[in-house]
């Protein structure tokens, strides 16, 4: 009798534990589902507009938020790079300043090449002006890129080329990196043409540029060779 009572028991707390199970794995595959929809589904148009509303760090920005980014399912570059400066957040135009002068002479591209986003995507690591610091604009906020960046490269299925500009870009997108800037910059056939370390275009790093001639003397004209050969091929519909 006592056995039979015990039996019991066990069988019905072993059944509450099963359905307590599938509750947990269904509330988690649940979650996982919303994820998942929410980084792969997300519609480039919705996404967008979700960043363009976006106030997460606005406490922290000086002028307020004003997300620049570029963007385009089709485009076969993109650059990445660190956060607009004050000019740029006044046009709201990427790279609308002497940084986007010399980045595009270094590309072999026009204006208008570069600010079609059929062909270039700009994606920075902060998409707001973060204010200045002591020595230059404070680094990108850090709240942006784990907000925002992998769903947006979701949707660059194109992708062949990404010029990764200072710092915090090779942060994200050379993971595990050992090297200094420098040495990245310099080591840049280990992942040629996928990855492109490269130093900012900024005239701050003119002395940069003088110390390391190799720079515009080796890496720019292999790199306005292959993007003139992205852009044609893409014009011509290959591959
Ligand atoms: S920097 Fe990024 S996270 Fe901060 S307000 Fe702008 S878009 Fe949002």
């Amino acid at each position: 009798m006592v056995g039979g009572v015990i039996e019991k028991r066990v069988m019905i707390q072993r059944a509450s534990f099963v359905v307590a199970c599938r509750e947990q794995l269904s509330a988690l595959c649940n979650a996982w589902a919303k994820l998942y929809i929410d980084v792969t589904m997300t519609d480039l148009p919705t996404l967008l507009e979700q960043v363009r509303h976006c106030t997460i760090c606005a406490d922290n920005l000086p002028l307020g938020p004003r997300p620049v980014v570029q963007l385009g399912t089709r485009s076969r570059i993109l650059i990445a790079g660190q956060a607009p400066g004050r000019k740029v957040h006044e046009s709201g135009i990427a790279f609308d300043d002497a940084s986007g002068e010399r980045l595009r002479r270094w590309m072999g591209v026009s204006p208008e090449t570069f600010h079609d986003a059929d062909k270039v995507s700009i994606l920075p690591m902060g998409f707001c002006y973060p204010g200045k610091g002591k020595s230059g604009d404070l680094p990108p906020r850090p709240e942006c890129a784990p907000q925002w960046r992998a769903r947006l490269l979701s949707h660059l299925g194109k992708l062949e080329m990404t010029l990764v500009i200072g710092q915090y870009a090779m942060d994200y997108h050379l993971p595990g990196r050992k090297q200094s800037v420098t040495e990245a910059v310099r080591q840049w056939r280990r992942s040629w043409p996928a990855v492109v370390p490269m130093p900012h275009p900024s005239p701050r790093n003119n002395r940069w540029l003088g110390n390391n001639p190799w720079f515009e003397q080796e890496l720019v004209p292999e790199l306005q060779n292959k993007i003139a050969e992205l852009l044609q091929c893409q014009s011509d519909a290959c591959g």
